[in-house]
C-alpha cells in the first residue's frame, strides 16, 4: 500500500544531528516526495549526498528552499535569523518555514521580519536530542515518543495558516513525536529549568573539575562513575549550540538561576546544621520525580544515559 507524502519536497537547511535526524524519519514514515538540503560546508555537504540523506544538496540556501512546501532550519539558534533572510526571496507562496531551535521566542523574532506575505512560519521544537553533532550522528528513532512543541503564532496570522500548522503537526507526528503546542515564552521558562540550566550545572561542575586536574586529575577520570560521568556527557553537547542557546534566553535562564541558587544556598544551610531529616525529604522527593519520568515513558530504568539502545558499548 502506498501513502500519499505529507509534503512534495521538503528543505532542510542544516544537516547536523536534528537535521539528519529528521531525513532518516521522513525516509522512514514517507513523509516526502522529496528531501533537498543546505549545509554551510562542503564536508556536509558530502556526507549528506554519500549517506543519501538528501536528494540534492545545495551551497545557497535559496536555492535549496526556493521548490520547498516546507522549510525547516536546522542550524544554531543564533543563525536562524540570518539564513530566514537568505531564504526569503526564493519562498513559494503557501510554503511553510518551520525551525527546531531550542529557544523560541528570539528565533520569532528574528525570522518573522524575513518572511514575505503568503508564507506560514510555524515554530517548532522536538524535545530529542543527544550530545552527537554532526550529519552522521542522526538516526530516524531520535523523535520516537518524545514531544514536540510547536508555538504557533498569535495574532494577525495570514489565511491557511490554521491548516499550516496542522499539517506540521502531523508531519512531527509522523517522525513518531506527541505534539503539543505552546506559547513561545511560556516554553522557553519551561526549557530553562528543564534544559538550559541543567547543561548550565553540567557545563560548570565539569569546569571546576577541570579546574582541580592539576592535582586530582587521575581521580577525576578514574572514579568518574561515582556520578562526574553523567555530567561530562551533557557537558560534551555542542558548544555552539549551546553557546546561542544561553545568549536568547538570558531572561528566563537568569530567572531559574535565582531560584537555582537560592535553594542551593539552602542546601549548604542544611548539611552545615547537620539536618538529616531534610536531606532525606528532599531526596526522596527527587526519587519520585525521576519515577514519574519513567512512567511518563521519557526515560528507561536501565542506566543507558541518553543513548540508544545497543550504542551503549561504543559510547563508554
Ligand atoms: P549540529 O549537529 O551541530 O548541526 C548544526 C548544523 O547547522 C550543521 O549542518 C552546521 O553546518 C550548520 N551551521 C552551523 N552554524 C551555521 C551557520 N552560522 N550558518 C549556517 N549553517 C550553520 O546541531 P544540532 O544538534 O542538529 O542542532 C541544530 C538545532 O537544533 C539547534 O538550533 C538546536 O538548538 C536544536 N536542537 C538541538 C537538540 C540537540 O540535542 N542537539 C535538540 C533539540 C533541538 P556544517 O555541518 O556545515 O558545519
Amino acid at each position: 500500500m502506498t501513502t500519499q507524502p505529507i509534503f512534495e519536497c521538503v528543505t532542510l537547511i542544516g544537516l547536523g544531528l536534528i537535521g539528519s535526524s529528521l531525513s532518516h524519519a521522513m525516509r522512514r514514515g514517507r513523509l516526502a516526495g522529496r528531501i533537498e538540503g543546505y549545509a554551510r560546508s562542503a564536508e556536509t555537504r558530502r556526507v549528506a549526498l554519500d549517506l543519501k540523506l538528501v536528494d540534492a544538496m545545495h551551497d545557497d540556501p535559496a536555492a535549496a528552499a526556493k521548490d520547498a512546501d516546507l522549510i525547516i532550519l536546522c542550524t544554531p539558534v543564533g543563525a536562524v535569523g540570518e539564513t530566514a533572510r537568505r531564504i526569503a526571496p526564493a519562498l513559494k507562496a503557501g510554503a511553510i518555514v518551520s525551525d527546531v531551535g531550542s529557544v523560541k521566542q528570539s528565533i520569532i523574532d528574528d525570522v518573522l521580519p524575513h518572511l514575505p506575505q503568503g508564507v506560514h512560519f510555524v515554530p517548532a521544537h522536538p524535545i530529542a536530542g543527544t550530545e552527537q553533532s554532526g550529519p552522521r550522528s542522526g538516526f530516524a528513532e531520535l523523535f520516537d515518543n518524545r514531544w514536540c512543541i510547536l508555538t504557533p503564532l498569535g495574532d494577525g496570522v495570514s489565511p491557511g495558516y490554521g491548516e499550516a500548522v496542522a499539517k506540521l503537526a502531523e508531519f512531527w507526528r509522523g517522525c513518531g513525536s506527541n505534539v503539543e503546542e505552546m506559547d513561545p515564552r511560556h516554553h522557553d521558562l519551561v526549557l530553562a529549568i528543564t534544559s538550559h540550566v541543567p547543561h548550565l550545572i553540567a557545563y560548570n561542575i565539569v569546569g571546576t573539575a577541570a579546574d582541580l586536574e592539576t592535582v586530582t586529575r587521575s581521580e577525576v577520570i578514574k572514579y568518574s562513575a561515582g556520578g562526574f560521568r553523567d555530567f561530562t556527557r551533557i557537558a560534551a553537547s555542542d558548544p555552539t549550540m549551546w553557546r546561542d542557546v544561553f545568549l536568547n534566553n538570558k531572561e528566563a535562564v537568569l530567572e531559574m538561576l535565582g531560584r537555582f541558587t537560592e535553594d542551593l544556598s539552602a542546601l549548604q544551610r542544611i548539611i552545615r546544621w547537620g539536618d538529616g531529616d531534610a536531606l532525606f525529604d528532599l531526596f526522596t522527593r527527587t526519587r519520585a520525580i525521576r519515577r514519574s519520568i519513567i512512567e511518563a515513558g521519557q526515560e528507561t530504568p536501565e542506566p543507558d544515559f541518553g543513548r540508544r539502545h545497543g550504542d551503549a558499548e561504543e559510547d563508554n
